[in-house]
């Protein structure tokens, strides 16, 4: 056999170290989007905007009127790991922020220009501030500024080709952007939102705060999907106090899609469950097999400590306890809600 000398290890570069590693986090422009308006969120905002240019890969700005960020935190602000949500591993437990890992603003500086304008509660004036790969650029410069915070990402991915030329060989991100701003703006009725495109007089998404709802779905998923839901509610504390409470909207039989809409909350995260999803259709497909592709709206509340947020960067995944058990009781709240409003439209029809 041919002697092979074992290749060299070398350390890499804290620069492409971190290049990669904000690669993960931001994997295409909605990502982006999604950690910055989670941050405005985070940040008691009560109105937050989205802009959009060449979805996203030109321009994304996130404009909110939270609590701002002071100014002696705009030099750390972008670099790795700096956040002012968690502190000790355990805090993860209980966390109620969306953000804790203080990485989402560094990814964007690693992979785009970053320019944050803040202001807080009592000052005259805001800041502005500039960051390249963790760093800001210059002292922060003193500028006009409303309520609040508004970040913007310039050219994302400008420094890794071949990310951006699959990006622009497919559809863009403005459609995933919408349905994003869509899904947050149902769920947080008390925050108003808007996305639209750069230059485009019209919002796609806008929505005004409320108490009801309905009316936040019927105002971001129009008419036709309002008129067609029904309240769900199911809560258990078989296990020790509340295993869980669910509230929700789910579609009737009148309802019908091409595919099925499934918009899932977590303990107020945005969360995918593909195994909730699917247990969800066949439930569908069994009771009402002609409107078989739902429109589901569902706010779910665990136990903080029966979630385990740490599972991906991105946050999208979460991993549950008991997770067969809650989506039983899921699965059967939704075919006893189908049976009960079947029944009583038969009923109906029969008179
Ligand atoms: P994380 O959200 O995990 O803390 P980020 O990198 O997303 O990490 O943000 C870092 C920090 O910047 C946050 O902890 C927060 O203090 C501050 N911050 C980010 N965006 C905003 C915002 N829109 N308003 C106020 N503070 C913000
Ligand atoms: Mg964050």
């Amino acid at each position: 056999p041919i002697f092979k000398e074992p290749p060299k290890i070398k350390r890499l570069e804290e620069s492409v170290v971190n290049r990669i590693a904000a690669g993960e986090v931001i994997q295409r422009p909605v990502s982006a989007v999604k950690e910055l308006v989670e941050n405005s969120l985070d940040a008691d905002s009560t109105s937050i905007s989205v802009v959009v240019k060449d979805g996203g890969l030109k321009l994304i700005q996130v404009s909110d009127d939270g609590h701002g960020i002071r100014y002696e935190d705009l030099p750390i602000l972008c670099e790795r790991h700096t956040t002012s949500k968690l502190c000790h591993f355990e805090d993860l437990q209980s966390i109620q922020s969306m953000g804790f890992r203080g990485e989402a603003l560094a990814s964007m500086t690693y992979v785009g220009h970053v320019t944050v304008t803040t202001i807080i509660n009592g000052q005259l004036h805001g800041y502005r501030a500039t960051y390249r790969d963790g760093v800001m650029e210059h002292e922060p410069k003193a500028c006009a500024a409303v309520k609040g915070t508004q970040i913007m990402v310039e050219n994302l991915f400008y420094n890794m080709i071949a990310r951006r030329k699959t990006l622009q060989n497919s559809a863009d991100d403005y459609p995933k952007i919408v349905d994003l701003l869509s899904r947050f703006a149902i769920h947080h009725i008390n925050v108003s939102f808007s996305c639209r495109k750069h230059g485009a007089a019209r919002a796609d998404v806008h929505s005004v705060a409320t108490s009801s709802r309905l009316d936040a779905i019927r105002s971001v998923y129009g008419v036709s999907v309002a008129r067609n839901l029904m309240k769900i509610e199911a809560s258990d504390n078989e296990l020790s106090g509340s295993l869980f409470k669910l509230e929700g909207f789910i579609s009737n039989s009148n309802y019908i899609a091409k595919k099925i809409t499934m918009v899932l909350f977590i303990n107020n995260r945005l969360v995918d469950c593909s195994a909730l999803k699917r247990a969800i259709e066949i439930v569908y497909s069994a009771t009402l097999p002609k409107a078989s592709k739902p429109f589901i709206y569902m706010s779910i509340l665990l136990p903080t400590e029966h979630v385990d947020v740490n599972v991906h960067p991105t946050k999208r995944e979460v991993s549950l306890l008991n997770q067969e058990i809650i989506i039983e009781k899921i699965q059967s709240a939704v075919e006893s809600r189908l049976r009960n409003s079947n029944e009583s439209r038969t009923f109906q029809e029969q008179k």
